[in-house]
């Protein structure tokens, strides 16, 4: 079901509570997706919408497998809140958290980054983010072809160091082995600012452990969470089996993001 069709239903309870969060993915939601990771934009509707949204809602949140810097920097607006690294880092107020336990695990962050550099195919991308690593491939000649040579290379590396290792959309990345997601970043956002609400967006693989967590807090009453799936060029399943309502890509949500600011803006006179 789309959006549009539930805003009589799931999503006006939703905009019925107190204290409603909006947490959103970044690339895919509010940035369309390019070849380069590092020309991705934020929409200046998105970003002026977001801006608007903090002024009437309890939380707005930006969250990333990007590092939280980053993540600031491209939305560009100091006063929300960014979770990077999939929840290894926070920035808030101009200063960034690393969870001590991601710390711990640089050294053999640093020693899988040189074995993948000395090992990578041509076109491949190699990102430090600090807490974890990105090897991109969407810009290599023959993306199927290029995951399919280097799944096992990057599946030794990641083992040899006892780091985790997950697919995402045309990128590999490394992981500290603690148990962070976007699924309990999400939580720890609704718990840390005592949302009884939240609305979470989000188009790829990652996101799915947030479109479930948000099932789960509406199941057991904790918090009225809704998920809603970013659908792309290529959704993955994950995203199809955990959304609780979809949206048709980048600019389908700067028309939800503008309904939400709408309904928010007419409940509060
Ligand atoms: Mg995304």
């Amino acid at each position: 079901m789309y959006w549009q069709d539930a805003t009589a239903s799931l999503l006006h309870t939703l905009t019925g509570h107190n204290r409603l969060g909006l947490i959103t993915d970044v690339d895919g939601t509010i940035s369309p997706i390019v070849n380069q990771p590092d020309a991705a934009q934020v929409t200046p509707r998105s970003r002026d919408l977001l801006r608007a949204l903090h002024g009437h809602l309890a939380l707005v949140a930006a969250i990333s497998g990007r590092a939280a810097s980053d993540v600031q920097a491209r939305v560009g607006l100091p006063e929300l809140v960014y979770v990077g690294n999939h929840g290894l880092e926070t920035w808030i107020n101009g200063q960034v958290a690393l969870a001590p336990a991601a710390a711990a695990y640089r050294p053999a962050l640093e020693a899988a980054l040189a074995a993948v550099r000395r090992q990578q195919l041509p076109g491949m991308l190699v990102e430090d983010k600090g807490a974890t690593a990105s090897v991109h491939y969407r810009q290599t000649a023959d993306p199927p072809a290029t995951a399919a040579a280097f799944t096992p290379v990057i599946e030794s590396i990641a083992a040899q160091h006892d780091l985790r290792l997950y697919h995402g959309r045309m990128v590999f990345e490394l992981r500290p082995p603690i148990d962070v997601n976007k699924g309990t970043a999400f939580v720890q956002l609704v718990t840390d600012h005592q949302l009884d609400a939240a609305v979470y967006l989000g188009d790829d693989t990652t996101d799915a452990d947030a479109l479930l967590a948000a099932q789960r807090l509406r199941a057991d009453g904790s918090c009225f969470a809704v998920g809603l799936g970013v659908e792309s060029e290529h959704t993955p399943q994950a995203v199809r089996d955990s959304a609780d309502l979809f949206v048709r890509g980048v600019q389908d949500v700067e028309t939800f993001l503008s309904w939400l600011l709408n309904t928010a803006i007419a409940s509060s006179t």
